[in-house]
This record gives C-alpha cells, structure tokens and sequence, in this order.
C-alpha cells in the first residue's frame, strides 16, 4: 500500500508575522511547490508547517494557496469556557485550521500533558473533523533502560482508543525525546525498528488496513544531511521538523528528498 509522504515543519515559538511572505516565497520557490488547483501541491506529497497560534491566520494566507497546510501546535479539549490562555478547536477551525499537533514531547515536558490529556484532545480533535498528528517517544533514560517500546507502546494505546473509530485520520510522529533539538538524530535503523513496532502495535489494535495506510513521521535532529537516508526506510513516512524547518533553504532541500519518492 502507498502512502502520501509528508514532511512536516514544527516552529515551536519562533517566527513573525512580518517574516513569513519572504519565508513562503524562498521556500515555495527552492522546493519547486505551487498548487495543483485542487487543494493540494503539485508534488505529490504533503507539506505542514505548524506555527504559533499568532501566526496562524497570516500564514494560512500564504500558504494554502500553495498547497500547503497549516498546522496549529496544540489544542484544548473543551469547547470553551474558563481555561485562561488556551485555544479551543473551534477558535482554530473559525480561521480555516484543520491540523494540529498533539502530545508533542514539549508539551509532556513543560506543561503537564499526560497520555490521558492527549487522548481527549485526540478524540476532541477528531470529532470535529480535525488530523492530529500524535507525537510519540521516549526518553534518553527510557531507551538506556530498555523500555522503548514500553513507553511508546503506553503512548500509543492511549491515543488509539481515543481515535477509536477514526484512526484512517490520524497521523502518528515518532519522536525520541533525546533526539529532539539535541543534533543527535536516531539512526535510521533505530528510527524504522520503532517505527515498524508501531505499525505492528497498530496493526493488533486497529486492523491491518488501518497499521498499512497510517503514516508516520520520524521526528528528532532530521536535517539535509540525514533525511535522505531516513525516508530509505520501509516504515518512515516523512519527518517532523523542527529546527531545520526555520530556513527555507534547509527544509526545501529535505522537501526535494521527500518528493524524490512521492507517488
Ligand atoms: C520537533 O520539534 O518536533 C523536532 C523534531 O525538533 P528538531 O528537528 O529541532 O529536533
């Protein structure tokens, strides 16, 4: 079964508003992206970038016409109501958002989010009609100590029964903690093995169709130099990009790479 790759920028809290036209053009431009007239680029592949709630409307302006999607970073599971300094998901779908991230490993860290938090996101997400895309991995202690696949497996489950259902709209992020802004990227090999357990774990849970046509973005230190040999890998289907997703040359060249196996 093919699945669409996608390549997937994370600013994390980076970016103005001023900077993005020049941002979209240079990026548009190096990755040879515009729009395929119907919604999509015409590449044949995906491409997010999720962005600050504050640059969400402005980016959107720029870069849906290319094709491009724009993600938010995180979501609240209430409709509304007294949770100061959060955004619901009718907020984002009011600007047009219909992507968010969840369960990113900042947000576990620095905010409190636990695998319970993330699955009432997941499924809040979901029912409205929105694509999370759910970040798992472990930590540098966790993967020295050998419960890897512990972990991740916990993670996983959670969000799984959350999208009971619905798992034909989620997209899945492996993405070890340690290699997380640490330029010390998985390898390609300790990327796939976890990824084919997850697609394996999917597959006992949600059935083989939904474990073959999930995809799953490798997340962790991914730059120019090594997502050539990441997307060798059977069960990588494409990156979460956070550093190297803030210069349009960098990423557009990891862009290329990707859209070097779109089908
Ligand atoms: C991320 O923020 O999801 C990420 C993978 O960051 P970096 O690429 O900088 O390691």
């Amino acid at each position: 079964m093919s699945r669409r790759r996608l390549l997937a920028g994370n600013w994390k809290m980076n970016k103005s508003i001023s900077e993005l036209p020049a941002f979209f053009e240079a990026f548009a431009k190096e990755a040879g992206l515009d729009s395929d007239g119907g919604g999509r680029n015409n590449r044949g592949y995906d491409v997010l970038f999720a962005v600050p709630y504050t640059l969400l409307a402005r980016a959107s302006e720029l870069a849906k016409p290319l094709g491009i999607i724009v993600a938010a970073q995180n979501v609240h599971f209430e409709a509304s109501g007294a949770f100061t300094g959060e955004v619901s998901i009718a907020m984002l779908k009011e600007l047009g958002v219909t992507w968010t991230l969840i369960g990113h490993s900042e947000r576990r860290q620095y905010f409190a989010e636990t695998d319970e938090s993330v699955a009432k996101k997941v499924r809040a997400a979901l029912n409205a009609g929105m694509t999370p895309v759910i970040c798992v991995g472990e930590t540098r202690q966790e993967r020295e100590t050998g419960v890897t696949k512990v972990i991740v497996g916990r993670q996983l489950d959670a969000a799984l029964a959350a999208a009971a259902g619905d798992v034909d709209n989620i997209v899945l992020a492996y993405e070890p903690v340690w290699a997380i802004g640490t330029g010390l990227s998985a390898t390609s090999a300790q990327a796939q093995e976890v990824h084919s357990f997850i697609r394996e774990r999917m597959a006992e849970k949600c059935g083989p169709n939904a474990a073959k046509s999930v995809r799953i973005l490798y997340g962790g230190s991914a730059t120019p130099a090594n997502i050539d040999e990441l997307m060798g890998q059977p069960d990588i289907d494409g990156g979460l990009v956070g550093g190297a997703s803030l210069k349009p040359a960098d990423f557009a060249k990891m862009a290329r790479v990707v859209s070097a196996g779109a089908c």
